[in-house]
């Protein structure tokens, strides 16, 4: 792999900047390989590099429809945290986390994460309650978690509206100081790189059409690129989980929304944090550009045409503008819409399908970008191992037979 470095940066300044190699080979696809992937987002693309470098699997294919990391992982609002309420989501969303610190080092590409900090606003007595629980179970997960009651919320973000007379008075917060965002493209770029240099052929604009199987046998994939044999098929397609699924025979518990975000013009340096209200919802950043980041709630019906709906974005505005009144002379720039795949229980899916060979990463709905680098790791570890990683086991498929569901909607609250 060309390294990145400073050294490396005025080298080829010298040159005209002509000289970099592409980041990724452009492959075209072989008949077949040991490991097909289908969807080049962050999750499918982490779930490569992590196969061939703790597993030492190369022989793998990353598929990808368009282009790579024009899928959710292209669209989201870049939040990162790990105080989910549950165990089970704690310690995955932690071991994300623990991967996020030291990733820009590992994969030698500068994905911008800032920890920030991220604050979770109460509105109501149920809010506090709930604050104060998710805080105590984040402690004895040994994740980093306070409560700030307002005046302590409005010294982290001092731009906050606090006052009484709001509709939704701010009655206190959770702060997790490690969360923050981070350049999503990056991920997908970085994670791009580091699995090509391993020997991971990235194959752009290949969607799959079909998979094949044969008593009960996975045997590979149909695609507008040729048919492609494969040991194993592992599905990664946020949004088009179910239908992908489908095409195997399988019917998953998932629902397909619209979630939209969208950024403000560009202003100087004036929100440092990252804020977030379930009651009023929305939950906004400032990009590194200036522009205010928002996101939204999913809309309420299902769709695949990635866009929202205007009463959402109005719902959105009124929210900002509650939290912010600072920001009411602010022009918004652009909107955009992802298609995000939630479960019952809004905790993800992770693991083998009933179709031997066949392997889930999906269900990561509303907050699968702050996991990329954690499901890539436990998902690479079940494909290659045929058996869920530990962290992994809460999360099969089986769950909605046997009900140990992972409850999570209030942590995920902000965008449902
Ligand atoms: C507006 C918005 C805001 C969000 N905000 C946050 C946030 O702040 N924090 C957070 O943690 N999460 C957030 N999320 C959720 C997060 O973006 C996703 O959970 C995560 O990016 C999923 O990553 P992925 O790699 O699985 O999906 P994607 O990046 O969508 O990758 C799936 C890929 O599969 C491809 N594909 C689909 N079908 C096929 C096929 N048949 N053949 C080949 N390829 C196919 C698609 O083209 C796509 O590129 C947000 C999502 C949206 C839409």
């Amino acid at each position: 792999m060309q390294r990145y470095s400073f050294l490396a940066l005025a080298h080829r300044a010298l040159s005209g900047h002509r000289s970099w190699r592409p980041a990724w080979r452009k492959a075209a696809p072989k008949a077949r390989y040991e490991i097909v992937i289908i969807g080049g987002g962050g999750h499918g693309l982490a779930t490569a590099y992590y196969l061939a470098k703790e597993h030492g699997i190369r022989d793998v294919a990353v598929l990808e429809k368009g282009v790579i990391g024009l899928g959710n992982t292209g669209r989201n609002t870049t939040i990162i945290r790990s105080n989910y309420l549950w165990d089970e989501s704690a310690r995955i969303y932690e071991h994300a986390l623990k991967l996020w610190e030291g990733l820009s080092a590992e994969l030698n590409f500068n994905l911008m994460l800032s920890q920030r900090g991220v604050l979770n606003l109460a509105h109501s007595e149920a809010d506090i309650r709930e604050g104060h629980r998710r805080v105590n179970a984040n402690r004895l997960n040994g994740i980093d978690a306070e409560w700030l009651e307002p005046a302590e919320a409005k010294r982290f973000c001092p731009i906050l509206n606090i006052g009484r007379d709001a509709r939704y008075p701010v009655l206190g917060a959770t702060l997790q100081r490690r969360g923050g965002v981070a350049r999503h493209d990056a991920v997908a770029w970085g994670f791009a790189r580091a699995a090509d240099a391993q020997g991971v052929d990235i194959v752009e604009n290949c969607e799959v059409t079909a998979i094949r199987s044969q008593g009960g046998r996975i045997l590979g994939v149909e695609t507008t690129r040729g048919e492609i044999a494969a040991g194993k098929v592992a599905i990664s397609a946020a949004g088009h989980n179910s239908v992908v699924a489908a095409m195997a025979g399988v019917r998953l518990p998932l629902q397909s929304h619209p979630l939209q975000a969208l950024v403000s013009e560009p202003v100087k340096p004036v929100l440092d944090c990252v804020v977030m209200s379930g009651a009023v919802h929305v939950y906004v950043s400032q990009s590194d550009k200036g522009e205010l980041v928002m996101g939204a709630g999913i809309d309420g019906y299902n769709s695949y045409a990635q866009r929202g709906s205007f009463h959402v974005i109005e719902g959105q505005m009124a929210a900002l503008l509650e939290l912010f009144p600072i920001f009411s002379r602010l022009r918004m720039l652009r909107s955009w819409g992802g298609i995000v795949d939630v479960a019952p229980d809004a905790s993800p899916i992770i693991g083998r399908l009933p179709v031997e060979g066949l392997y889930l990463n999906g269900g990561w709905g509303t907050g699968g970008f702050k996991a990329t680098p954690g499901a890539g790791h436990v998902f690479a570890h079940t494909i290659a191992h045929d058996e869920p990683h530990p962290l992994a086991a809460p999360f099969g498929l089986d769950r909605f037979r046997s009900g140990a569901l992972i409850d999570e909607h209030a942590a995920a609250a902000v965008s449902h």
